[in-house]
């Protein structure tokens, strides 16, 4: 750079503002700066860039009088006495912005026909730019007061108007959306696999929630640049960094108001020590100052991250025009730092801790005594509620749920919102197909045959046709008229203890309910196997499957006929996370098949990777059903069911009768499936479960060795169950312990469920995003709660 001053500007800083002294060239993105440095104090002298036009410069002079005038009124009327004063004199109270000289003529831009450009000239302020202070240097007290004054600057602007502010900018948050859809793909090439991800995620959730808000949200004339470069600092007497001033108008736009607290955030989370207590305190100090919604508070990580890729999109279009700029990269590192920083973070919980900074609440529902009133007035009492305590559940999101109160649960229980609670994939397709088109299969539609053909490229052969529904329920009703269609017979051979769904036929067979509270008993048609539980049932180890075997056999010879259907999980949920020994189903399926039995695989639990080592449970007992039901998983909480079998079977069903189903296979379904497919291919969620689950089960075998109250560790993945029996009588149900850990879990905001009939086995399934994080602090609590369990529940 040049760092000779032009003549010619030397002379028309002597001419009309009748400064002369010592020149110094500044850096400047756009503008050409110079320190001037006079008897009278220090100036900023801005050459603007033969790009800007009048009215661009005329908004960043318009806006500089407004905020001088009201923050700082005493410097309007003589900016050049006041730069002298030392900063003690000058408000504290308010950031300064730099004030502008007027011309001899009183301009303060003042365009100069020998240079062909606009010049104006400000108050130089004295301070070191936030960027070059250490964050550690950076407290809590700091970030509370810049959030403030960056507020308080805010709310003077939302009084402020100029046309020019309206006009299209690249660094207007509210227009990034369709920027960085535009120039996205510059960006794959640059940066790394999950960053990329996050970064498609980002456009994604931006198009998502905030282009349908948008109208919505408040808006202003906002700075719209307090970056670390612009906002400087001053030390005070006790060495304490202080916010002094605020520079650089120059992307100043009419936009939502709660972009200027998002680009603040942008540029002070990074570094940090600890980014949510920043941001925490940069929200806290804002909303001081301008009172954000909740709505606002909401969107407010979100356009953190959209400033992050904004910065990235507009850096690589910039370095595409001029790639020897490197100034254009200056915030990169940063930017990569944060947007790690919050693909870390669980946006709920950082959503709630906002709400509660700014002191909004995080529930404006009814309190939890009104809804339990409610629920007994308008609700069956056959509905039953988890915990002594209830628990108010207003959010999820991964593996976490949130209470009324912003408080996470471990959610350890919820084996349906399988890729995680709210997956903003698995959301984003559902609401960008129910935007489009929800009818029925009597239409053809490319996502009904995109999604069968999924799931089916999933399945072995010969099962190759699928009926998609609505329920776990509903595609266990679909498969035993299908088997009774094919077969010709009613009679229906189950596992004891099995419960296979709600309907009336599902109930008839599940001796759960059948032979539960308020069953009706065995129905005639149906036959019950005994449950092969080799660690408690009737043959003990892992050789007893052709005991089992032959049991199973016996009950179906002793049938009026053979059954037309046999259905089983290939691995027992409600009977107590049952592994079946090796052997059983490839013994059993033969078996019954050459008297004509078709078997039916309720996958409805374990399917979809959960397993770990097979995508499909019945994969672990080396058979292939002639029918496979699915359910809870397949659309990760939005209602859904299939029903998959082989074209021979699917053509024998085909009687003439149509079958025909209101929901199941709607295009809404059909895409959230698909989203639910990706995500645990993308995710490698099935291998994190096998690995999760691995490391769980290690460790709770250790723990067994410390708690013998530990009786049995089982199961694969992420569907374990873990056994426990009374120490001193090891026949004995440990159940009234169990129950009392599962409410010290509770209190630790751990959720776990029980299940068996002695409800002494602790399930585990959770969604598999459950990482080994979260199994750390399941571990810890457990362990914690098995010291702390009463002797007389354990002895
Ligand atoms: N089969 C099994 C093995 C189940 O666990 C369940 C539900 N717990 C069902 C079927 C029924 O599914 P839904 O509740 O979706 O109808």
């Amino acid at each position: 750079m040049n760092t000779e001053a032009p003549a010619l500007l030397v002379q028309l800083l002597a001419t009309e503002w009748q400064l002369s002294g010592d020149w110094q060239p500044l850096a400047g993105y756009a503008d050409q700066n110079w320190r001037l440095g006079t008897s009278s104090g220090d100036y900023v002298v801005k050459v603007a860039s033969p790009n800007s036009g009048f009215a661009e410069l005329d908004l960043q002079v318009q806006a500089q009088r407004f905020l001088t005038k009201r923050l700082q009124p005493h410097f309007t009327k003589n900016p050049q006495r006041e730069c002298a004063q030392s900063p003690q004199q000058q408000n504290q109270s308010a950031l300064q912005v730099p004030a502008l000289l007027p011309t001899r003529h009183g301009e303060l831009l003042h365009f100069s026909p020998a240079l062909q450009r606009f010049v104006r000239v400000q108050q130089y302020l004295a301070g070191t730019p936030c960027a070059a202070v250490a964050a550690s240097e950076r407290d809590e007290t700091l970030l509370f007061t810049l959030g403030e004054q960056v507020g308080a600057l805010s709310r003077q602007l939302s009084e402020f108007c100029h046309p020019y502010a309206s006009r299209p900018l690249d660094w207007d948050l509210a227009q990034a959306p369709l920027r960085c859809e535009a120039l996205l793909p510059l960006l794959q090439s640059q940066v790394s696999a999950p960053i990329w991800r996050q970064l498609q995620q980002t456009l994604a959730e931006a198009q998502l929630r905030l282009l349908p808000q948008l109208s919505t949200l408040p808006r202003a004339v906002i700075h719209n640049d307090a970056n670390d470069h612009n906002l400087l600092l001053r030390q005070d007497a006790a060495g304490h960094w202080q916010s002094a001033a605020l520079l650089d108008f120059g992307d100043m736009v009419h936009s939502i108001r709660v972009a200027e607290l998002a680009v603040l955030a942008a540029y002070l989370l990074p570094d940090s020590a600890d980014p949510q207590a920043a941001l925490l305190a940069l929200t806290r100090g804002f909303c001081q100052q301008v009172p954000l919604s909740a709505a606002e508070l909401g969107l407010l990580p979100l356009l953190v991250r959209l400033r992050y890729l904004l910065s990235l999109c507009n850096s690589a279009e910039a370095y595409r025009q001029t790639p020897d700029n490197d100034y254009l990269l200056i915030s990169r590192a940063q930017v990569l730092a944060g947007l790690d920083w919050f693909a870390s973070q669980n946006p709920v919980r950082l959503e709630l801790a906002l709400l509660r900074a700014a002191g909004l609440s995080v529930d404006p529902g009814a309190d939890k005594h009104n809804l339990l009133a409610r629920r007994r007035t308008h609700l069956s009492p056959s509905l039953s509620l988890s915990y002594r305590e209830p628990l108010k559940i207003i959010r999820g999101h991964g593996a976490y749920l949130f209470d009324e109160q912003g408080r996470d649960y471990l959610d350890m229980v919820n084996n349906v919102c399988h890729v995680g609670h709210c997956h903003p994939r698995v959301v984003a397709a559902a609401s960008a197909q129910m935007s489009r088109l929800n009818t029925n299969t009597r239409y053809l539609h490319d996502n009904l045959l995109s999604y069968s053909e999924a799931l089916l490229s999933k399945m072995p052969a010969p099962l190759s046709v699928c009926f998609l529904v609505n329920s776990g329920s509903e595609a266990n009703e679909l498969a035993l008229r299908i088997a009774r269609t094919v077969t010709g017979r009613r009679d229906v051979l189950v596992v004891e203890g099995a419960y296979h769904g709600n309907s009336n036929a599902c109930i008839d067979i599940s001796p759960y309910k059948f032979l539960g509270k308020g069953g009706a008993g065995q129905p005639a048609h149906v036959h019950i196997a005994p449950l092969p539980y080799p660690f408690r049932g009737r043959y003990r180890g892992h050789d007893s499957a052709p005991l089992y075997l032959n049991d199973a056999l016996q009950v179906v010879a002793q049938a009026p006929q053979p059954p037309g259907a046999f259905i089983t999980e290939a691995v027992q949920g409600v009977p107590g996370q049952i592994v079946m020994p090796p052997g059983y189903l490839a013994g059993l399926y033969p078996a019954l098949r050459a008297q004509g039995t078709l078997c039916i695989a309720d996958e409805v639990q374990i399917g979809f990777g959960r397993l770990g080592d097979e995508f499909w449970g019945f994969a672990t007992q080396q058979v292939v059903p002639d029918i496979v039901t699915l359910g809870k998983p397949i659309g990760n909480g939005h209602p859904m069911g299939a029903v998959v079998t082989s074209r021979a079977i699917a053509d024998a069903f085909a009687n003439g009768m149509e079958y025909f189903n209101t929901f199941g296979g709607n295009p809404v379904s059909c895409a959230v499936g698909l989203a639910v497919l990706d995500v645990i291919a993308e995710e490698q969620l099935q291998q994190k479960a096998a690995s999760t689950g691995a490391y769980l089960c290690q460790q709770l075998q250790q723990l067994s060795r410390a708690f013998p109250i530990i009786a049995d560790v089982r199961g694969y993945g992420l569907f374990l169950g873990v056994e426990l029996m009374n120490p001193a009588n090891p026949d004995l149900p440990a159940t009234a312990a169990t129950s009392w850990l599962i409410e010290y879990l509770k209190s630790q905001r751990i959720l776990l469920s029980s299940e068996g009939p002695d409800a002494n086995i602790l399930k585990i399934k959770p969604p598999l995003v459950f990482g080994q994080a979260e199994a750390d602090r399941f571990l810890t609590a457990l362990a914690q709660g098995l010291r702390l369990l009463p002797a007389d529940l354990s002895a």
